[in-house]
């Protein structure tokens, strides 16, 4: 699966980097840690959105090591100063083109170029958002796109799911084990999701579905928390409040892989960088990958971590054997 990579003649060694990060979130923070621990002295180049997806949540009941929770910005401010103790150059700029054809590889930003023989991708995923006003204010207080992270704090209340796909018919059904009352939200009149995951949600006596319907407001920005969905029949244009406390967006998520379009990294059909099972190998010998840019099942923190781990150990066994050749 691994290119083959030509040297790259034009190099000055003594400016070439062991190893660049893209990405600061749990995955690059992890690697960064990792790697500097290895005294690879890495340089993570976190961009402007450094943080990734943990810096819109608030309290973080799942990763491990914080009894009481940990509020998402926080979780990630900790890792980043545990990069910093072991020496981790970072640099808030966004990386604007890549060169993965010559070892070793070319990373550009907006004010500077950079050479490294290894190279981590952590650049993440985002959650796909309505785009609504409401929807932006009522982020974190109500609103959320992970129904994992989230769904335990709505014991014995009501909310709603936007989608059709199989994260929607998983989240919804996911959410019964707490939530009296789960509905769907689709905005067409048949389903995208698989068959079983459809029959599964449908076949739960907590989840029911309004079709045609398509998302105007999250109420209510002025108590500044979730009310209600108020909702528009795309057929009958009738407009209606569904009630609801949780409002879960899970209309799909997109990889920030543009920069990778005109390398020979393979993306698959949702355009998330491959990967070998088991590993953080990309189809580049060198350019490894981790987090969520990766991920299409898990979309943890604590997985993204774990990945963030797996690259950089990958990442210095790869610069050990290329320091051994010179
Ligand atoms: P998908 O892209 O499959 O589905 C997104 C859903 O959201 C669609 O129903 C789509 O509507 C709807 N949607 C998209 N944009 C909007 C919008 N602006 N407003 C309203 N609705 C919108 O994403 P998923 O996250 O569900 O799944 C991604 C991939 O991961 C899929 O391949 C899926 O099979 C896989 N997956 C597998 C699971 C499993 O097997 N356990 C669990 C979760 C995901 P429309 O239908 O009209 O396009």
């Amino acid at each position: 699966m691994a290119d083959t990579i030509n040297s790259n003649e034009n190099t000055n060694s003594s400016q070439v980097k062991d190893l660049i990060i893209i990405g600061a979130g749990p995955s690059g923070l992890t690697a960064a840690i990792y790697a500097a621990r290895a005294e690879l002295k890495p340089l993570v180049i976190e961009g402007y959105k450094a943080g990734g997806q943990l810096m819109l949540t608030t309290e973080v009941e799942n990763f491990p090591g914080f009894e009481q929770g940990v509020n998402g910005p926080d979780l990630i401010t900790t890792m980043r100063k545990q990069a910093q103790r072991f020496n981790t150059e970072f640099l808030t700029e966004d990386v604007t083109e890549v060169d993965f054809k010559n070892s070793p590889f070319t990373i550009k930003t907006g004010s500077q170029t950079f050479q490294a023989k290894a190279v981590i991708i952590s650049t993440g995923a985002d959650a796909r958002w309505l785009g609504l006003d409401s929807e932006k204010a009522l982020m974190g207080k109500g609103v959320t796109s992970c129904a994992t992270c989230d769904g335990a704090f709505y014991k014995g209340e009501e909310v709603v799911v936007i989608g059709g796909g199989d994260s929607a018919m998983e989240e919804a059904t996911f959410l019964t084990k707490f939530a009296s009352k789960v509905t769907v939200i689709h905005r067409r009149d048949t389903l995208k999701a698989s068959k079983a995951m459809q029959k599964r949600a449908m076949d739960n006596p907590k989840i029911n579905f309004i079709y045609d319907s398509e998302v105007l407001e999250v109420m209510d920005v002025n108590e500044k928390k979730v009310t209600g969905a108020k909702i528009k029949n795309t057929k009958t244009g009738e407009e209606t409040i569904v009630p609801c406390t949780g409002f879960f967006l899970a209309i799909g998520h997109v990889p920030n892989t543009k920069l990778f379009s005109d390398t020979k990294i393979e993306l698959d059909e949702h355009k998330y960088i491959k990967t070998i099972p088991g590993s953080t190998k990309t189809t580049i010998s060198g350019v490894f990958a981790c987090g969520d840019v990766q991920d299409t099942k898990y979309r943890q923190a604590i997985t993204a971590a774990g990945t963030g781990c797996m690259a950089a150990l990958e990442a210095e066994h790869y610069i050990a054997s290329l320091n051994d050749k010179e």
